[in-house]
């Protein structure tokens, strides 16, 4: 068993509440680096860190909404003429995310097809429910109730002898409640406080999950509001734990 470090790069939402960078969850195992998605400011969520974008083995995306997948065309842009990236970097996502990924890079920087990356890029594509394993690396998922057109999932990461489990978008589903019992950790949304609101994980869910640690994180101005003030631990732009 080893040290499993989590740094939050970005713990917001999509509408930017309380100033934070969108979603992307930095997990260092002894064998892979993972980046937890990766939204449109979570490049400059790794520089504020000074975090190495290049230190980055794995991509792992949740869903095809822009705060948590918008950020990977400014990633293989500044790996090719930036960060001269030359290890390998793999990016796993949900069904259609290399085509998905294909078509934003191209609306963002018509005319970037044409540069082709020196260094070896993988896509793979999770279906829901099955298991993919790499090296120390096992990715478990379940469909997650959200827009559907994002083909949505959440995720339990196994590395290090340790279990991560990250909501992505979300409501409380039966098969949510199966995939993170009993994890190490559980990375959750938590976007509303005092209100349910649809396709979401929100606070008054939170008690249903069981884990052995309970990070919230993706949170609305209105839960935002009271983190100070509920006894679960919620993250900010720049918190570490190691686990
Ligand atoms: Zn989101
Ligand atoms: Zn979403």
């Amino acid at each position: 068993m080893s040290n499993v470090k989590i740094t939050f790069v970005g713990t917001g939402d999509a509408f930017g509440s309380g100033g934070r960078f969108h979603t992307c969850i930095l997990v260092e195992g002894p064998m892979n680096t993972i980046a937890i998605d990766f939204g449109a400011s979570s490049l400059i969520g790794l520089r504020r860190e000074a975090i190495d974008p290049n230190s980055i083995d794995v991509v792992l995306l949740t869903h095809l909404h822009g705060d948590h997948c918008g950020g990977i065309p400014f990633l293989l842009l500044d790996a090719m003429l930036g960060s001269k990236r030359a290890r390998p970097l793999t990016i796993i996502g949900p069904e259609n995310t290399k085509a998905h990924l294909e078509r934003l890079q191209e609306a963002l920087f018509p005319g970037s097809h044409v540069m082709q990356p020196k260094f070896e890029l993988h896509y793979e594509e999770l279906s829901p429910g099955t298991r993919k394993e790499a090296a120390d690396l096992v990715i478990d998922n379940v469909e997650a109730r959200h827009t559907r057109e994002t083909n949505p999932l959440a995720v339990r990461i196994s590395l290090g002898g340790k279990q991560i489990a990250y909501t992505g978008d979300g409501e409380l589903t039966e098969e949510l409640k199966r995939l993170v019992r009993g994890v190490d950790l559980l990375i959750a949304e938590s976007y509303f406080y005092d209100k349910s609101v649809p396709w979401h994980l929100n606070y008054p869910d939170i008690s249903h999950l069981d884990a052995r640690r309970v990070v919230l994180t993706h949170m609305h101005a209105n839960m935002l509001e009271q983190a100070d003030n509920v006894p679960e631990e919620c993250a900010h732009d720049g918190y570490a734990i190691t686990i």
